[in-house]
C-alpha cells in the first residue's frame, strides 16, 4: 500500500484542510494503491452520541422532560427492521426515550393516519420517525405531510423542506443524512465554497436535501439522476461526489475526477457466500477503483450510515429543546 501526503495529490490538497481524517493505514483489508483519506463516520458518530449524552445530563440536571422518539416501521422489510432497530437502540444509549410501533404490512392509511395524530398528542414524544419505504397501498406523502413539523425530524413535511430550501430560512431540522454529510465534510475540512458538487440522485430524502445544503454552502451543484445523459463525464466535474442512487458499485473508478472528495450514500446488500449473513453491504461506488484517485471517500459500512442515526438523536434532542 502506498500512501501519499494531500501535497502529494494536486487537486485534493487544495480541497483539504483537516490533516485529522483518518488515514488510508486503517484499511488493512485493501493491497492496491490507495490515495484517498477515510471520512471516518463511525468515529465522527461516537462522537456526536457522546456529545448528546453530556447535553442529555444536563438536561436532566435541570430538570427538563426526557426527549422522546417514536418510530413507526410498517412491515417486515428485513433491512428497515434492521435500520429501525438501530436507531432505537442508539436513542436509548444516549438517554433519550424511544416508542417504538411495528405495524404489519397490511395496514391501510386511515390507521396509519390515526397514528400519526396520537403521536403528534403526546407530550412524551418529541420527535417521529416513519420508516421509509412503506408498503405499496400507503401513500408516504401525505403520511410525512401529516406529521407535527415541530416532531418532524426527518425533515420530509413541505413546510420544513421548504424553509430549508429557502434562501435566508433558518430550519427546524435539516434531513438526516444530508446532515450528517454536511458534518462528515465540515470535519474533513473540505471546502465547499466554490467546489462544483454533483449529486447523483434526487429523491426527498438524500438527493434533494443535500442538493440544497451544498448550495448553502455556496458549492456549484448538479444533481443527476437516471435520464442524465453521459453520467461518467457528469460525475468527473466533480470536486465532491455524492452518490446516492441504490445501485452497487455504480460509480467507477474512472468516474471520479483525481483529488475529488467522494461521499457513498448508497446502501446495498449483494450476496456472499463467504459471509455469515450470506451477503455483505456495499456503497453505491466501487470503493478499491475510486479510492486510487480520490483525496478522501467514506467507506461503506462506517461513513454516512452512523451520521444518520447521530443526526437522528441531534434532531430528537432540538425537537425537545422547541418544544420547552
Ligand atoms: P431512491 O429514492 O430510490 O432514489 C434514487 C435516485 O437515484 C433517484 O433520483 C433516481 O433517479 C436515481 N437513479 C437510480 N438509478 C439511476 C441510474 N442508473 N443512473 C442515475 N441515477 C439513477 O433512493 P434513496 O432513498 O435516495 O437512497 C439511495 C441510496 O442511499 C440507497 O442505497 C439507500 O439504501 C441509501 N441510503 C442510505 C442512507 C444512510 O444513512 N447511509 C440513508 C438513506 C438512503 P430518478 O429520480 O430519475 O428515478
Amino acid at each position: 500500500m502506498r500512501q501519499l501526503g494531500s501535497e502529494e495529490k494536486g487537486g485534493a490538497s487544495r480541497l483539504f484542510l483537516n490533516p485529522s481524517v483518518r488515514s488510508t493505514e486503517s484499511i488493512r483489508s485493501y493491497n492496491g494503491v490507495m490515495n484517498a483519506k477515510i471520512m471516518d463516520g463511525k468515529t465522527l458518530a461516537a462522537k456526536v452520541r457522546a456529545d448528546l449524552t453530556e447535553r442529555m445530563a444536563a438536561r436532566s440536571a435541570a430538570g427538563l422532560p426526557r426527549p422522546g422518539l417514536a418510530t413507526v416501521l410498517v412491515g417486515n422489510d428485513p433491512a428497515s427492521e434492521t435500520y429501525v432497530r438501530n436507531k432505537q437502540k442508539s436513542t436509548e444509549e444516549v438517554g433519550m426515550a424511544s416508542f417504538g410501533h411495528n405495524l404489519p404490512a397490511t395496514t391501510g392509511q386511515d390507521e396509519l393516519l390515526a397514528l400519526i395524530a396520537d403521536l403528534n398528542q403526546r407530550k412524551d414524544i418529541h420527535g417521529i420517525l416513519v420508516q421509509v419505504p412503506l408498503p405499496k397501498q400507503l401513500d408516504a406523502m401525505s403520511v410525512q405531510a401529516a406529521i407535527d413539523v415541530h416532531k418532524d425530524v426527518d425533515c420530509l413535511h413541505p413546510e420544513n423542506i421548504g424553509y430549508l430550501a429557502q434562501k435566508g430560512r433558518q430550519p427546524r431540522f435539516v434531513s438526516c443524512t444530508p446532515a450528517g454529510i454536511m458534518r462528515l465534510l465540515e470535519e474533513s475540512g473540505v471546502k465547499l465554497s466554490g467546489a462544483n458538487a454533483v449529486v447523483l440522485g434526487r429523491s426527498n430524502i438524500v438527493g434533494l436535501p443535500i442538493s440544497l445544503l451544498l448550495t448553502k454552502a455556496d458549492a456549484t451543484v448538479t444533481v443527476a439522476h437516471s435520464r442524465t445523459v453521459n453520467l461518467p463525464a457528469v460525475c468527473r466535474q466533480a470536486d465532491v461526489l455524492v452518490a446516492a442512487v441504490g445501485k452497487a458499485e455504480m460509480v467507477r473508478g474512472d468516474w471520479v475526477k483525481p483529488g475529488a472528495v467522494v461521499i457513498d450514500v448508497g446502501v446495498n446488500r449483494v450476496e456472499d457466500s463467504t459471509a455469515k449473513r450470506g451477503f455483505r453491504l456495499v456503497g453505491d461506488v466501487a470503493f478499491k477503483e475510486a479510492a486510487e484517485v480520490a483525496s478522501a471517500i467514506t467507506p461503506v459500512p462506517g461513513g454516512v450510515g452512523p451520521m444518520t442515526i447521530a443526526m437522528l438523536l441531534e434532531n430528537t434532542f432540538h425537537a425537545a429543546e422547541l418544544a420547552d
